[in-house]
């Protein structure tokens, strides 16, 4: 008998959900998977080959660091060249360049960047060095900003105040309505994210299902959750029947995590926000609210720095979008590798350029 993960990792269900698959297909369909650690299943699993040509698989803004602003790197850049400051960040974004330098440049050059795994490292940091500022980079989406929010409420509640945290946080549902909206954009199909839908809940992506009526599952991250879900959305396709679906019920609930939610917006509330070569999307940000204006390093440190065009030739804003696959970037094994890195999508490890780097060779 099959142990309950084992179950999602069946090759021969997933062998009849692939017959079943190509079973279906008739027309050409263009299906986006939103999120990062969709896009690196999808490959780590070889996916991509067993699927029918008339299925073409797009990889959306759903990695984090990918969407960051280049303003918002070189925010962290500039913190980073503070002497009075060691900045804490996720292992990720070390690399990613902003339009002069990078935080890997920094440490390099003896800056004090400090990888860590969680707002609470950053915390101990900060009481480890009493006479530093410790400023911690928030880039994460809905899984990941309740953590950070009861890392600062944690700060406030113990009274460190040698902390504050740059938010470069951003909101999921806002950015699919916004892809939508762009001209060009051809979508048949999502497959929403797994592990935002566990805070958000599927209802978060009613409003624009409701306007625009594609065909979407949220599902998790084994083959078999996969395939279940490509499969939906072929059927829907075919029958012109589209529905939003939770079929990760294991993971998700319908209404969330509602307690995440509430602490999340405790702390913060939207604001517009750039997203990295796709622009300004209103309402997609979460910035820290007045209350905790002393935690807040834009504040603290009195950062405003203009944005600056993306590095000539980088097409991340269009993969993001599903306009361009990375091998259709001129730069792509070119100019651009994972050593050396032109645009966000390469250098992290949920990158779209960079899941096809490893994969595609
Ligand atoms: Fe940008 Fe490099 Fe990807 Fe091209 S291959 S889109 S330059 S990250």
């Amino acid at each position: 008998s099959l142990t309950y993960n084992q179950e999602f990792k069946d090759p021969e269900l997933s062998k009849a959900l692939v017959a079943r698959i190509r079973e279906k297909s008739a027309r050409p369909l263009r299906i986006m998977e939103v999120c990062g650690t969709h896009t690196m299943a999808i490959f780590r699993y070889g996916i991509r080959s067993v699927l029918p040509d008339t299925i073409t698989l797009l990889s959306g803004p759903g990695c984090p660091v990918c969407v960051t602003a280049q303003k918002d790197i070189d925010a962290y850049v500039m913190l980073a060249r503070r002497p009075d400051v060691i900045l804490t960040t996720f292992g990720d974004l070390m690399k990613v360049p902003g339009s002069g330098s990078s935080l890997a440049a920094e440490k390099a050059k003896g800056a004090d960047v400090r990888m860590v795994y969680s707002i609470f490292d950053a915390l101990s940091v900060a009481k480890e060095n009493p006479d530093k500022e410790i400023v911690f980079c928030a880039v994460g989406f809905e899984t990941t900003i309740p953590t950070i929010a009861g890392g600062i409420l944690t700060a406030k509640a113990q009274g460190i105040n040698n902390f504050s945290v740059y938010s470069a946080n951003k909101l999921t549902p806002p950015a699919l309505a916004a892809l939508m909206e762009t001209d060009g954009v051809e979508i048949d199909g999502f497959i929403l994210p797994g592990h935002v839908s566990v805070i958000t809940g599927p209802d978060a992506f009613a409003p624009s299902f409701e306007k625009y009526r594609i065909p979407a599952v949220v599902t998790g991250f084994e083959p078999v959750d996969i395939l279940k879900a490509l499969l939906m959305l072929v059927e829907q396709n075919a029958s012109q029947a589209p529905r939003l679906v939770n079929a990760y019920p294991r993971a998700v609930a319908d209404a969330g995590n509602p307690k995440a939610r509430a602490i999340m917006d405790q702390v913060f509330e939207k604001a517009d926000a750039l997203w990295r070569g796709i622009g300004n999307i209103p309402d997609s940000g979460m910035v820290l609210r007045d209350l905790f204006h002393e935690v807040d390093a834009a504040r603290k440190f009195d950062i405003s720095i203009p944005d600056t065009p993306e590095p000539a030739g980088c097409d991340c804003g269009q993969i993001l979008m599903g306009l361009k696959r990375p091998d259709q970037c001129r730069l792509y094994k070119k100019a651009c590798t994972p050593i050396h890195p032109v645009g966000p999508c390469m250098v992290s490890s949920e990158g779209a350029c960079a899941a096809f780097y490893k994969y595609s060779r």
